[in-house]
């Protein structure tokens, strides 16, 4: 087998803001007098996310001509798109204090050091335009733009260094794989192309089915789930773990699928966040993307189809990695698979709809999940977590 280049990075190198082994201590050591800032839960997988290399181009959090082009534009101050802020809010006190030129420790809420930031930019923000240009509402009801609007009013930007990876959850432990680490497995396999996909939830039938057309037609597939801070009524993380092992186990090819967890936070930025995903699995190495209906939706502030239609603002050439879109799946009793409008002629009565608060009710009242909605593996597994009350 010849060698051959997995797909471009995006902005065409991957950044890697880990310093060498041998840097390491002393700059933790440099770090622990100077003063800190302390990171929530979206800015510590902020940090391990630009650390990585994943947010390439970006080394750091943004500075002011590039928040405002993202906000406004979907892209840098160079052009390139890039639709999601990737930001550190701080209070004004705090802000005030800090000079341009400064470094700064990066902590996270129990005082550890995470890492640095070089302090290029601090700016005053508006964030209702924030709110209404990424998010495209001013809704608090929204979780990301409640986020934003508990946020402090300052941002720091500048290139920041990770100086320690923030801890994971032990379920995650053994499937976090970073861009670098992806990206040499992908070549070893000698996939030359991959989809990725992303999902918050345990896999339903309708999942695999997608999964398993997008698979027929390139060499691999990176299941990725995303197990940064995400809304609290997710399924919890050692459930979906399970689920995920179950199903990779008894129904895929063990040579054309890697699993490994995304580290990143949930924005629940609908279309925006569609292409904040894509652009991040062409970090780690994916060729393909899939994008499914409401994709990174939450409650009805997008329609079904925005998160697909956003990528017809972009030119290919420069998102790079291809978007592969899929309906709305569901099972068809007069099929006998699962299916979608565009594949299925029959009346909503042969069709079988399960949304997530059909499944949490059935699970509560102790029923099994079906198996049009779910595999026997993952039900009993379901089934379990609930009778255990971690669901
Ligand atoms: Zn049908």
């Amino acid at each position: 087998m010849g060698t051959f280049t997995v797909i471009a990075p995006h902005g065409g190198r991957l950044v890697n803001r880990v310093p060498p082994q041998a840097e390491q201590a002393g700059l933790r050591e440099q770090m622990a007098g100077k003063r800190a800032v302390t990171l929530g839960p979206r800015e510590v997988s902020d940090l391990l996310m630009l650390g990585v290399g994943a947010f390439s181009p970006l080394e750091g959090f943004l500075t002011s001509a590039d928040y405002h082009a993202v906000v406004r534009e979907g892209r840098l101050a160079s052009g390139l798109p890039w639709t999601i802020p990737v930001v550190l809010p701080v209070a004004e006190d705090i802000a005030k204090a800090i000079k341009v030129g400064e470094e700064v420790g990066l902590r996270g809420e129990n005082g550890q050091l995470l890492g640095r930031l070089e302090v290029r930019d601090k700016f005053r923000y508006d964030k209702e335009e924030q709110a209404r240009l990424a998010f495209g509402t001013t809704d608090r009801k929204h979780p990301a733009v409640d986020y934003l609007y508990r946020c402090g009013d300052w941002l720091l930007g500048g290139p920041i260094t990770l100086l320690n990876e923030p801890p994971v959850d032990s379920c995650y432990a053994n499937f976090m794989l970073h861009p670098r680490e992806t990206r040499y497995l992908f070549q070893q396999k000698g996939w030359r192309t991959v989809v990725g996909f992303q999902t918050r939830n345990p896999v339903h039938r309708a999942h695999e089915y997608i999964q398993k057309c997008a698979l027929e037609t390139v060499d691999g597939l990176l299941l990725h789930p995303l197990v940064g801070e995400t809304k609290s009524d997710d399924i919890p993380g050692p459930v979906r773990m399970e689920c995920y092992r179950a199903l990779l186990e008894h129904y895929y090819p063990k040579d054309r699928v890697v699993l490994s967890v995304f580290p990143a936070a949930m924005r629940y930025g609908g279309p925006r966040e569609a292409i904040f995903h894509a652009l991040v699995r062409k970090n780690y190495g994916c060729t393909h993307f899939i994008v499914g209906r409401d994709h990174a939706g939450v409650g009805n502030y997008y329609g079904p189809y925005d998160a697909q239609r956003i990528f017809t603002r972009y030119g290919a050439e420069e998102i790079g990695i291809t978007p592969m879109f899929f309906d709305f799946t569901f099972y068809c009793r007069r099929c006998g698979h699962i299916v979608s409008d565009k594949t299925c002629r029959h009346e909503e009565s042969d069709r079988l709809a399960f949304s997530g608060t059909k499944v949490r009710e059935m699970l509560g009242r102790g029923e099994s999940l079906p198996d049009e909605f779910t595999r026997p593996e993952i039900a009993r597994i379901l089934a379990a977590a609930s009778q255990r009350h971690q669901m």
